[in-house]
């Protein structure tokens, strides 16, 4: 892919209605046509640059659309309800029944549910693979695989994946790779790495201010087009339809993300190395103990930083829950799901983001009971929090005291 891509939402130009600086809000869900003839032509299929009704396209979808294009390099993007409504229309998009998807097996939980239990009703399976052994990836792959599917960082255990080697592979195959890159937005360019389409969930970090949720599907303009296709595209036709209103307030938040996600990459390294050095069990994609820092070293946009996520493993569920509940009550976080807020969000993906997937299955994928995913916030003195952090953790005695030195 080549596609003269900005380096930044900065560099695209808006001109309101009425030349306010922000775009206008469509307001409508229908549009008219000057003749029918132009009316019948759109159901025919050919609906570029027409607006039909809003489930179809709306000018505030594409504005947002255009900035998503934009971070992530594409032709264009399609802008969704939500994360899950834009994964699940591309799977749909690109499987029949009886199809194949490779797929790593630490994705969220919400897709693995997805894929493993509701794509049963249409014969579709899935390999659930470590994605970071490309010679298991590739012995996965049958005549009926359709896509390999994986998270650039994935939620929650932050594994890396070789978005350059794993597009090799797909296109050896003939078959896309499909990346949802929700977790490095502006860190690694997914698409530009080889990545056929880029799935996000701008319920996170994009938007930042979890208000609302919405998704995106960034990909050429002909899979873009497939998806809105009035007969057959799964986004026109599963309905998951964004919002005007909300998609120009993420418009409007998404003009920050360069600045913001600098500032969770740089509070989120801090204390991963902090809690690091007072001998827990951290896993953050920026140190080197990481199995995958030289993977994302090597593919990211160094300026942004290793992201915003970080995790912990503390030992038990117990002890999990009491360290997220103290940290609660010092105002040093919010006991939620989710990502990419002001605040740091913090939760046990076992028991909530990942609770879809078995305790076997999430035992040999090496999430623990013990683990705290953490979204580590916009904290202007990142210091003070590391140490009421620590002093909770002293209280629990969650630090060993010998192995801590100041
Ligand atoms: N992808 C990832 C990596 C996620 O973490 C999530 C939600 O947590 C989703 C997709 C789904 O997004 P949404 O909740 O906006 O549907």
């Amino acid at each position: 892919m080549d596609y003269k891509a900005a380096s930044s939402i900065q560099d695209l130009q808006y001109f309101g209605e009425f030349g306010g600086v922000n775009p206008s809000i469509s307001d409508s869900s229908t549009y008219t046509f000057l003749s029918a003839k132009t009316m019948f032509d759109t159901f025919e299929g050919n609906t570029e640059g027409c607006y039909l009704y809003s489930r179809h396209s709306s000018p505030s979808n594409l504005y947002l659309g255009e900035a998503m294009a934009a971070l992530e390099g594409t032709e264009t993007a399609n802008v969704y309800a939500s994360g899950m409504g834009a994964i699940s229309a591309v799977i749909f998009q690109l499987c029949d029944s009886d199809d194949h998807i490779v797929s790593s097996r630490t994705i969220y939980g919400g897709t693995y549910a997805f894929m493993k239990n509701f794509l049963k009703k249409f014969d579709i399976g899935t390999s659930f693979v470590d994605i970071t052994n490309l010679e298991t990836v590739e012995k996965s792959i049958t005549k009926k695989t359709k896509m390999i599917y994986c998270e650039a960082v994935s939620n929650p255990l932050l594994e890396v994946a070789d978005i350059k080697a794993l597009s090799k592979l797909a296109k050896k195959h003939g078959i896309p790779l499909v990346v949802d890159n929700t977790f490095s937005p502006l860190s690694i360019s997914a698409a530009r790495l080889g990545a056929d389409i880029v799935v996000h969930s701008l319920t996170k970090f994009i938007n930042g201010s979890s208000d609302c949720v919405a998704g995106a599907v960034c990909a050429s303009k002909d899979f873009c087009l497939k998806l809105k296709d009035v007969n057959d595209g799964a986004g026109m036709l599963l309905g998951s339809t964004l919002d005007s209103l909300r998609a120009a307030s993420i418009l409007k938040n998404m003009r920050t993300l360069h600045i913001r996600i600098k500032k969770h990459s740089e509070n989120a390294l801090y204390l991963a190395q902090q809690f690091e050095k007072d001998g827990l069990r951290v896993v953050y994609p920026g140190l080197a103990s990481h199995p995958g820092h030289e993977a994302v070293k090597k593919q990211m946009a160094h300026e942004y930083g290793f992201g915003g996520l970080l995790t912990i493993d503390v030992g038990t569920l117990e002890k999990a829950n009491m360290l997220m509940e103290s940290m609660q009550k010092e105002n040093l976080g919010y006991l939620a799901v989710s990502l990419g807020f002001y605040k740091t969000l913090f939760s046990a993906p076992g028991t909530s983001t990942s609770s879809e997937i078995p305790e076997d299955e999430q035992t040999q994928m090496g999430l623990s009971e013990g683990l705290i995913r953490f979204s580590i916030g916009l904290d202007n003195n990142i210091e003070r929090t590391y140490l009421a952090m620590r002093s909770c953790m002293e209280k629990l005695n969650i630090l060993d005291s010998k192995m801590v030195s100041f």
